[in-house]
């Protein structure tokens, strides 16, 4: 079989991000061969409905030719060029330009990085000098939300709210703080005002503690997505975006699995017409097709940054591989995918998808259905009236992942029973279709859930 001696290495010599190791060991890698539109080909020949989008990010599904073919034109051309140096290549200032178009509010300034974690680090970074330059030095602490996920380097590792990410990592610093997440479906509060009330009087309350002359900024996604796909209720991001500005301290969003169609939308500010003052983004940017991310900067920020350092003094902050030209001519090909019908499709399809998704909620073991535009949730409980999640050593994840597998579906099983939904936002409906009915059949192979 093509792929034993492949496993065989990969167990002795591939130190995979995110898994458990030894049981990865033990289990062996599952090796991805070729795809097209929504669907992977695995090593051994199986077809496979690609209901995660990669890691939620191959947006614009596999197979674009018109993609591969800016990417190799690019590399034939100018395969390199540094942003550093007064340096650029083409295709990085026309994504800058580009970015700076399709993004809300006065986002008008883009920076470059290889993905998220990088564009959160930069974040807390240009955060940092902005208010130094300001001699607002005691801004230091930043706030973020329990279940939010803001990547993995070691300054966004602990922005994120996630026990793995901490543990034996020596976080939180003392610098991050977390607040509830605005979890509709585990929650005291049942109204979306209540649950919107809640979330602005946490925030307050911490800043209080904190002191505002102390507190730099507060991030969030508008859909927190490793933290279990949790939809927060329409306003919430508005209101708390309204009580930062009240508060005197920077408001981020995250948009890296959010931009780009995920919800709707080509960014998921547009729901509320939010207008922050830093933007992250990545996954959707290039598809998948090529590594990028890139942080947008309100012109304010920017100016009281440029102004900052003496004349001639750089701003200490960059990667070799930022705006690199092949990864930027990538994202200008996906963007005219995106233009040409895609953002339209996530919005029909995502409405689609989101109807039929509520179908599954009369399945024994659904306790919750969430979902925005393409980026769903399903939460699975041993009862729909206590909310009891199922008995841990039922392996619920574990077998959802095997049992979608066998039922040719690919989706993210999360270890506190969540089934993580975000197909390529070129879905048709009969593709959705054919997923539900194997998320059907896949849910009907754990129905011994209870305690
Ligand atoms: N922020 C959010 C909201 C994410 O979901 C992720 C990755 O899933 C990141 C940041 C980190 O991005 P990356 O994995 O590209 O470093």
């Amino acid at each position: 079989m093509l792929s034993n001696s492949l496993i065989e290495k990969d167990r002795a010599h591939y130190f995979h991000p995110v898994v458990p190791i030894r049981a990865h060991e033990e289990r062996g890698v599952t090796i991805m061969q070729s795809g097209k539109g929504v669907f992977l080909k695995d090593a051994e020949g199986n077809e496979l409905l690609d209901g995660f989008a990669g890691l939620w990010c191959v947006n614009a599904g596999y197979g674009h030719e018109s993609v591969v073919e800016a990417a190799a034109e690019q590399m034939r051309r100018l395969p390199y060029a540094t942003g550093y140096f007064h340096f650029g290549s083409e295709p990085a200032i026309e994504l800058a330009a580009k970015l700076a178009d399709l993004s809300p509010g006065d986002l008008d300034h883009v920076f470059f990085t290889l993905g998220g974690s990088d564009a959160v680090d930069t974040v807390i970074r240009m955060v940092r000098y902005y208010f130094n330059a300001r001699g607002e030095t005691s801004k230091k602490h930043f706030i973020a939300l329990e279940k939010g996920y803001h990547g993995s380097s070691s300054n966004g590792a602990g922005l994120t709210a996630l026990p793995v990410f901490h543990d034996k990592f020596d976080l939180p610093m003392q610098w991050q703080h977390h607040i509830a997440s605005p979890f509709p479906y585990r929650n005291d509060a049942t109204t979306d005002e209540e649950i919107i009330a809640q979330g602005v009087a946490n925030l307050r309350a911490k800043v209080a503690e904190l002191g505002a002359e102390n507190v730099a900024a507060f991030i969030m996604e508008l859909v927190q997505g490793s933290g279990g796909v949790i939809v927060p209720p329409e306003g919430y991001a508005k209101a708390m975006q309204d009580t930062c500005r009240e508060l005197g301290i920077l408001f981020i969003v995250d948009e890296v699995i959010t931009g780009f169609g995920r919800t709707g939308p080509m960014f998921g500010c547009e729901h509320e017409d939010l207008t922050p003052d830093f933007l992250t983004t990545a996954k959707g940017l290039t598809s998948g097709y090529a590594p990028m991310g890139a942080v947008f900067v309100s012109d304010r920020i920017y100016q009281t940054i440029a102004d900052a350092a003496p004349e001639g003094v750089p701003f200490g902050h960059g990667f070799t591989y930022s705006g690199h030209p092949v990864s930027a001519a990538v994202a200008l090909e996906v963007i005219k995918l995106y233009e040409g019908g895609m953002i339209e499709n996530a919005k029909t399809v995502g409405a689609y998808f989101e109807a039929q998704l509520k179908t599954l909620l009369d399945h024994p073991v659904v306790g919750d259905v969430r979902a925005k535009g393409l980026l769903a949730g399903i939460e699975i409980v041993s009862s729909k009236d206590t909310k009891a999640k199922p008995a841990k050593d039922k392996d619920v994840a574990g077998r959802l992942a095997k049992a979608g597998y066998e039922n040719g579906v690919i989706f993210r099983a999360f270890a506190d029973d969540v089934i993580g939904l975000a197909p390529p936002i070129c879905i048709t409906e009969a593709e959705v279709d054919l997923l539900i009915a194997r998320l059907r059949a896949t849910l009907d192979t754990i129905l011994d859930v209870e305690g």
